[in-house]
């Protein structure tokens, strides 16, 4: 029997491919990658991929991409999209690694669930072939909802595809995708599965921000998710929790990542980190923020504890100050 990876994200697109891929006889080894920048459902990135891969019955390969993927996410070969997104950068790096896969097992080719015109940066022809041609696939990726639109490929020409029953969509609507999932009784994926926060104006821009700070590892990147972001002017860095669930966030991570933390104990308030400060100044304007975002009400003498249980006097900023520290 033979053998193809399929790259599945559990969403919609990826989950039909799989089941229209199955359907031809072939056997399938589903790859899953997650990185710092996709936006996980509670249970985790990769939960939607296991559930469809268990039901299907097929093998999952779950990759997680850290420190080498945000490498290419500072300076990617092909640019940006919108925003930091650098999808034809990325999809050569995943297709790369899902050719070593294919090598590893013996796998024919590589399948998706791309369709083409979906996405802007690297879902028409010319992105599609660069993709291709840099991670050494020429031929070996069949994209079969959209494979009629385009050259047919190896897996096609060497019969182990049969080419009739792969599809012609186009286009960024999902309708033809929803009404075929729900023919073959995909009903429960007819959500896309998870984003990337690369594509995240918001997000983006932070990123930027913390890569021009050098602020590149993977807690830097994670920890740009949650909370107020303000840059002190000497450099240092300061996240303010806006909720319950943040605060216990950056809470963990402060034990972690040896960040400093700041909290109030007189007023219900927020919990502050403090990276990369230099002196008592950085000090004091994090806890000044500290007390902005608290229940604080002016009163004199208002104290916030620091990460070594000393605590000091501060004050909140006014919103003049806050405006040049946001970021
Ligand atoms: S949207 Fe994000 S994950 Fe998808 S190809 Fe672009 S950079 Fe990669």
């Amino acid at each position: 029997m033979a053998k193809a990876i399929g790259l599945l994200s559990g969403g919609l697109d990826s989950t039909l491919t799989i089941k229209l891929i199955l359907e031809q006889g072939i056997e399938v080894l589903a790859l899953n990658f997650i990185t710092p920048f996709c936006t996980c459902t509670k249970k985790g990135c990769s939960h939607q991929a296991m559930k469809v891969a268990k039901d299907l019955g097929i093998a999952l390969q779950i990759i997680k991409l850290r420190d080498e993927y945000i490498e290419l996410i500072k300076s990617p070969k092909y640019g940006y999209g919108k925003n930091m997104n650098p999808c034809i950068d990325c999809r050569i790096f995943m297709f790369s690694k899902a050719r070593t896969l294919m090598l590893d097992t013996g796998a024919s080719f590589i399948f998706t669930g791309e369709v083409l015109g979906q996405r802007p940066m690297s879902q028409h022809r010319r992105a599609m072939k660069i993709i291709e041609t840099k991670s050494n696939l020429t031929g070996r990726i069949l994209r079969p909802l959209c494979a009629l639109q385009l050259e047919p490929t190896l897996p096609e020409i060497e019969g182990i595809i049969d080419r009739k029953r792969l599809l012609s969509i186009t286009g960024r609507s999902r309708k033809l995708q929803i009404s075929l999932a729900e023919e073959k009784g995909l009903v429960d994926y007819l959500c896309p599965a998870g984003g990337c926060r690369l594509t995240d104006r918001n997000y983006a821009k932070r990123l930027k921000e913390a890569f021009r700070h050098k602020e590149d590892s993977l807690s830097d990147v994670v920890l740009l998710r949650y909370g107020r972001h303000f840059r002190l002017p000497s450099g240092a860095k300061v996240i303010v929790g806006r909720d319950e669930s943040e605060n216990n966030i950056l809470s963990s991570a402060a034990a972690q990542c040896n960040i400093l933390l700041l909290e109030t104990k007189d007023y219900v308030g927020p919990v502050v980190l403090l990276s990369k400060y230099r002196d008592a100044e950085d000090i004091r304007m994090a806890a000044n923020l500290c007390l902005t975002y608290s229940d604080y009400k002016g009163e004199e003498n208002a104290k916030v504890e620091i990460g070594d249980d000393s605590d000091i006097l501060a004050e909140s900023l006014s919103n003049e100050e806050m405006r040049v520290l946001a970021i």
